[in-house]
């Protein structure tokens, strides 16, 4: 008889679980990028002691009926994509079909949601994979999500929750990559009942750089954009005089997805040649848009990484905005570019 067996269901969800969702903030994403690619306006997301004991979030986006809330959380389950055509120019945030699934096997779910079509909303409960029940209830059109106690059946990665308030920077980080690049979306984060962000809809990029990081003065970014060769770039560019020894400040978007990229953080460091100290990091917000079929988002589970067709094209097209608009402005600095 062979050693060999398939591990259940449920093992196999925590078992992925572990690769996506590492801690409060990445459930955060996953339920944050999920509404937005419903579609929605306006999104809420309330947390307590760190998102440890909750997450909720609630949109205003399309709903699920209730056949569609039920497979919402099988594994791979998904509407976003169909054929493997697909993978080659995936327009929404999420299309693995799999966040749902991994955070329902490693903590207590309850979801409502209803559709604009319906005049009833639909509820599910799903305790760590086990499903408890699902019927009608009431509700707004959207989706509410609530996560309670993560991981408090898997120890081993409880042990790794660090305290509420670095749990809750690492919340206000995701929050922030998905804020910047959606400044049409109405964005409200709540932490143990207190508002900590507020950020309308229909302000300036600007405004909701201002109101993310008080910190920075969002009215002296120098503003640098371009259109060419299918690349569409929006850079805010800090004064060399405020770098810092991090690269916290480096935000860089790809249609609307917050990315690390290392050709790119090699074209800001380009740009600024010549203006920084050594190991010196300029305040940098980046947004690119570009074709859907000109890179790739499946190489890693969480998506932060992509991969460029054409990585040279992305980087010249930086270099030249950036450099170019850093060049031709009067930054008070001492006259000793490099030619
Ligand atoms: P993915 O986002 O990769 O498709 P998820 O596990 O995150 O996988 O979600 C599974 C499916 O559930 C989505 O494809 C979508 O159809 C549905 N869904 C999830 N969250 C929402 C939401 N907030 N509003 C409407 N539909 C949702
Ligand atoms: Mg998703």
């Amino acid at each position: 008889m062979g050693r060999i067996v398939r591990l259940d269901q449920n093992m196999v969800n925590m078992i992925a679980a572990g690769e996506v969702i590492e801690r409060p903030a990445s459930a955060v994403k996953e339920l944050m990028e999920n509404s937005i690619d419903a579609g929605a306006t306006a999104v809420v997301v309330t947390v307590e002691d760190g998102g440890r004991k909750l997450i909720s979030i609630t949109d205003n986006g399309e709903g699920m009926d209730r056949d569609d809330l039920a497979a919402a959380f099988e594994s791979h389950a998904t509407s976003k994509i169909r054929d493997t055509s697909d993978l080659s120019g995936i327009t929404t945030l999420g299309f693995r079909g799999e966040a749902l699934a991994s955070i329902a096997s490693i903590a207590h779910v309850r979801a409502v949601s209803r559709t604009p079509q319906s005049d009833q909303a639909n509820c599910i409960e799903i305790d760590c994979g086990d499903r408890q029940s699902v019927g009608p209830c009431s509700g707004d059109v959207g989706t509410t999500i609530q996560v309670r106690d993560l991981f408090y059946k898997t120890p081993a990665r409880r042990k790794f929750l660090r305290t509420a308030n670095t749990e809750m920077g690492h919340i206000t980080e995701q929050f922030t990559r998905i804020a910047l690049p959606k400044d049409q979306l109405g964005l409200t984060l709540i932490h143990n009942g207190r508002e900590l962000y507020r950020l309308s809809g229909s302000l300036a990029l600007r405004q909701r750089i201002a109101q993310l990081f008080p910190m920075l003065e969002a009215d002296d970014l120098v503003e640098a954009s371009t259109d060419e060769k299918g690349i569409r770039i929006r850079a805010l560019l800090g004064h060399p005089s405020t770098s810092r020894t991090n690269n916290r400040f480096q935000y860089a978007f790809l249609n609307g997805r917050f990315i690390r990229d290392k050709f790119i953080s090699h074209a800001i460091k380009e740009a600024y040649r010549g203006l920084l100290e050594p190991n010196r990091f300029p305040v940098v917000f980046l947004f690119i848009q570009m074709p859907y079929d000109e890179y790739d988002v499946n190489v890693h589970p969480t998506k932060t990484e992509v991969r460029f067709y054409n990585s040279n094209l992305v980087h010249s097209q930086i270099l030249a905005t950036m450099r170019e608009k850093l060049l031709g402005t009067d930054l008070h600095m001492p006259a000793r570019l490099p030619s």
